[in-house]
């Protein structure tokens, strides 16, 4: 027979600012968590070089390094991770809160839902097909390939700008596209792209196709159109970075969570509570406004203390939902697993 085993105080699902900073304040509460950081952890600051806005870092610090010490920071105290995807949850309002990993089945008193947010995409011909082949949502990542080369990058907020202005320093020539006239980017961020000297603006083009060379698996052009005049242009270019914002990575809870229009988690204002009791949500899966590092952070400490806050103020549970079976800390570590490639 299975050993039984405790159902957690709280179970983290996502492994960025907000899930680890989640982790350390309730590792810190004598919680005991357990986060499943996915298998590509740090979230998007995977895909970041310097961070010069987190308070505490006045030189600045590379992304994927400060992701290291905020995992290292709630190991201290006691954190346990799971790298890898959590396949399925159930949630409960009040009642046992369940992830699966396949049919692996963790149990929890709380969950902290912390998945953020991912690269959104155009939905154009060749976007897909050409990825990694010239076709690229992460500058930082790729930028390097393209030594030398013509590019362009797609959107004209501030990811646009940041990817372009780290491309540009390997590029030959860079443009940025935008849809319209003006750009959603903060003003900074704007001229600190035009101060590159090899960055051009066109507008306004909309992207409708990615186009191989003949006969390779390589980007030869981008097929824009005007959004003005509806004329189209085959644009040369080596390399295409889509930078047009992010999708809340909310689907594993989806159809049993509150969330608005766009899929972002919604939590009760001024805390991390959600429509169901013992389910807190922070960071980029909540915040369509503010999404950075430190206020993704923020919440994960507001999340921990409106979990550990809940268990005081809640009756234990039934005997029954105590206990679950032995296989289901199969894959739970707490060394550090490689960064991605
Ligand atoms: P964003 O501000 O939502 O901007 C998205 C851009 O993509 C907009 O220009 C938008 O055009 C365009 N776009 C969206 N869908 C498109 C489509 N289907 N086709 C063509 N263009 C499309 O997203 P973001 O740039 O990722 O920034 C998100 C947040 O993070 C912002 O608050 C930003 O300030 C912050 N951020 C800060 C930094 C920094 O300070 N270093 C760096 C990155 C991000 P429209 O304007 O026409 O909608």
């Amino acid at each position: 027979m299975a050993e039984a085993k405790k159902v957690e105080n709280t179970i983290i699902v996502g492994g960025g600012p907000a899930g680890y900073t989640a982790a350390l304040y309730t590792a810190r509460a004598n919680l005991e968590p357990l986060v499943f950081e996915g298998f590509q952890w740090g979230g998007q600051l995977q895909n970041t070089t310097d961070v010069e806005n987190y308070p505490g870092y006045p030189e600045g610090i590379m992304g994927p390094e400060m992701m290291v010490q905020f995992r290292a920071q709630a190991e201290r105290f006691g954190t346990r991770f799971v790298t890898d995807d959590v396949d399925r949850v159930e949630l409960s309002g009040g009642g046992v809160q369940k992830v699966f990993l396949g049919e692996e089945e963790h149990r929890a008193k709380t969950v902290i839902l912390a998945m953020g947010a991912e690269p959104r995409r155009l939905g154009v011909p060749g976007e897909l097909e050409l990825s990694g082949c010239g076709v690229s949502t992460c500058g930082v990542c790729d930028g390097a390939f393209f030594k030398g080369k013509k590019v362009i990058v797609i959107g004209g907020g501030d990811s646009a700008m940041e990817d372009a202005i780290f491309v540009s320093k390997y590029a030959g020539e860079l443009t940025i596209v935008n849809r319209r006239d003006e750009f959603r980017a903060s003003q900074i961020m704007q001229e600190r792209a035009r101060e590159q000297g090899n960055i051009e603006f066109k507008t306004p083009f909309v992207a409708e196709e990615f186009v191989a060379a003949d006969g390779e698996p390589r980007l030869d052009h981008v097929r824009l159109r005007n959004a003005d005049t509806g004329e189209t242009e085959d644009f040369a270019t080596e390399g295409a970075f889509v930078a047009i914002g992010h999708i809340p990575r909310s689907e594993v809870v989806a159809d049993q969570i509150e969330t608005d229009e766009d899929g972002y988690i919604r939590t009760q204002p001024g805390s991390t509570r959600t429509n169901l009791a013992g389910v807190f949500a922070v960071g980029d899966v909540v915040d369509r406004t503010y999404r950075q590092a430190v206020t993704a952070a923020g919440t994960g400490c507001m999340g921990a203390l409106d979990a550990e806050w809940y268990l005081r103020d809640t009756p234990p549970l039934s005997p029954p939902d105590r206990r679950i079976s032995a296989s289901s800390v199969g894959r739970v570590q707490s060394t550090l697993p490689s960064l991605r490639p």
